[in-house]
């Protein structure tokens, strides 16, 4: 079979999972072209990671999940599934890990009192929870920064810094190292070293630094110091031009008024509509194959446990490598075998606690009021509890009833570990003691409270992934074999990256092009872009 762009009626894809990447690429495929998608689901529901669980009227993401793109055909298409909310503020600016872009609400939008087909635009405020105290994300130099450390604290961050701008380590080959060599030993053993610990489950010291290139450029005591100054001018200015401190000041992302769950399930509802099949409780399991063409998989239905076979033309996979490689009827050379054993997951569990107050409030004005972070990163080494969520500000129609607070405590873990297999009761019981040790709630207060677990949230880049392209290499020789997505590429993609690539395998089909270079190139290719348009 050859890829080509007279893609027929009677021409189908078979696509593996119905997140983000899965069904834009059904989307994308009947929309553009008269090729038939049929989408298997191993659960209930739609948005893998990024779905949202309606507990009781409640709703929860697995980690708030904010709607920013630097790519305006991603926007573009979020904003045709769910229009933006109605504001007369003019241009908004949003942002995401120091990247911004605008967007342009106009008055006509849907107003989410009265509509359910919204996209919100809600404020950012994230902070860092240390030695009970909330410090500013990213780590500002302030003077509250200096006075909540203390004095003896700050001068062995100085001190340490100073050393580090002048010695630095000559070797910079681990995230621990590369945390050194632009902060100091003493302000990364403060603010990165416990909450990375707890996102990887291993210690810096064993994290390639490449990963901190990736994530945390530009971030630096001179970035940091700088930007504290900026702010000090910015505002002292913010009288002269009222709508630019609107715009660049106040940080905004784009919300759906009930959690990005809302936004796949409007996505599926266009794609059966538009006559395409979704199948929940279907796990794939095997790949049948004629020479480097895919020619149908397998897949069993759970409430039979019967196993079906899906004949295509087209085959997308979404699945975790590592499960895809351990699927196919002719086993890949023993050295891809080795690289894909040795991949690493991230696994994540989720407690909501519903609560009637917190201990810790805004003061304003009017009095106190529930503090104003979406969610709060958490840096004290005596929990467990990596960062704290707070759906209410994610969006006020997360929660049942707004006179509750709606939380997500989020345990970043490997599946093999204790507490993952923890009961939901002892689990809820963590929680809540934890929360009530760093003094944020009384477990008196709390109402209710759900667990959810999810596997494989984060593929690691340590492990075997320094020899990734051996894989690569092999499943790219499968013509009509499209790896997309962030499970599906083993790639810390964003849910944009994850449907820019469904999106370009799409183009690529329409194209009749084999090559999937373009595709590997998302993600990695955008943050030069991105760099580049900083600097310059
Ligand atoms: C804590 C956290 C916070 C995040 N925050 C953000 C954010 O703020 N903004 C953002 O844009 N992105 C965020 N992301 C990333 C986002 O969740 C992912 O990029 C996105 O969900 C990936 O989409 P996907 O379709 O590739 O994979 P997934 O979401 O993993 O979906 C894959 C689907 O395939 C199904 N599947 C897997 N194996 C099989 C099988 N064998 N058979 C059948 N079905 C199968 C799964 O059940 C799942 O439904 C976050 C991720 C995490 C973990």
């Amino acid at each position: 079979m050859r890829l080509n762009s007279t893609a027929t009626d009677h021409q189908r894809a078979v696509i593996v999972g119905a997140g983000p990447a899965g069904l834009t690429a059904a989307y994308e495929l009947l929309a553009r072209t008269g090729i038939k998608p049929i989408v298997l689901e191993k659960s209930d529901c739609m948005g893998g990671i990024s779905r949202t669980v309606n507990y009781k009227g409640n709703r929860i993401d697995i980690g708030g999940h904010r709607f920013f793109s630097k790519s305006d055909r991603v926007m573009e298409w979020w904003l045709r599934m769910l229009p933006l909310q109605a504001t007369e503020n003019g241009l908004a600016a949003i942002k995401y890990h120091r990247m911004e872009r605008t967007v342009a609400p106009s008055a006509a939008g849907p107003d989410p009192e009265a509509a359910d087909r919204v996209m919100l635009l809600r404020r950012r405020k994230s902070r860092i929870y240390y030695l009970r105290r909330f410090f500013d994300y990213p780590i500002s130099l302030s003077k509250d920064t200096l006075v909540k450390l203390g004095l003896w604290r700050t001068f062995k961050i100085g001190v340490s810094y100073v050393r580090s701008a002048l010695f630095p380590l000559k070797q910079e080959d681990t995230l621990e190292q590369f945390f050194i060599n632009r902060f100091g030993r003493e302000l990364y053993d403060t603010f990165f070293k416990s909450y990375t610990e707890k996102v990887w489950g291993v210690p810096c010291g064993h994290i390639n630094a490449e990963w901190g290139a990736q994530r945390i450029k530009g971030l630096s005591v001179w970035s940091t110091l700088i930007h504290a100054l900026k702010k000090v001018f910015e505002s002292s200015s913010s009288d002269i031009g009222q709508k630019d401190t609107e715009t660049s000041l106040i940080e905004q992302f784009l919300y759906p008024k009930f959690g990005p769950g809302q936004m796949w399930d409007e996505v599926a509802r266009h794609v059966k509509e538009m006559g395409g099949e979704i199948r929940t409780g279907y796990r794939f399991e095997r790949m049948i194959t004629d020479g480097w063409q895919v020619r149908a998989l397998q897949a069993t239905d759970s409430a039979t446990g019967r196993t079906e076979t899906f004949q295509g033309d087209y085959f997308f996979s979404t699945a975790p490598v590592q499960e895809l490689m351990k699927s196919f009827d002719v086993a890949p050379p023993p050295n891809v075998v080795e690289v894909s054993d040795g991949l690493v997951y991230r696994d994540f569990i989720t407690v909501g606690l519903l609560v009637r107050s917190l201990r810790i409030n805004d003061e304003t004005p009017q009095g106190k009021k529930l503090i104003s972070d979406n969610w709060i990163y958490i840096q004290e080494p005596d929990v467990l509890l990596g960062r704290l969520q707070v759906f209410n500000n994610w969006s006020p129609f997360m929660v049942a009833d707004p006179a509750n607070v709606w939380l997500g405590l989020e345990y970043f873990c490997n599946e093999s570990d204790e507490i993952w297999n923890l009961s939901d009761e002892r689990m809820v019981t963590l929680a809540t003691e934890e929360l009530s040790k760093i003094g944020i709630i009384d477990a008196a207060q709390v109402l209710d409270s759900t667990v959810l677990r999810m596997e494989k949230t984060y593929p690691a880049y340590f492990g075997t992934y320094d020899r990734f392209a051996e894989i690569r290499e092999h499943v790219d020789r499968y013509e009509n074999l499209f790896l997309i997505g962030r499970n599906g590429m083993h790639r810390y993609n964003n849910q944009d990256h994850s449907m820019l690539t469904a999106m370009m395998a799409v183009d690529d089909i329409i194209a009749g092009k084999t090559d999937k270079t373009g595709l590997w190139e998302v993600n990695t290719e955008m943050d030069y872009h991105e760099e580049k348009g900083r600097s310059g």
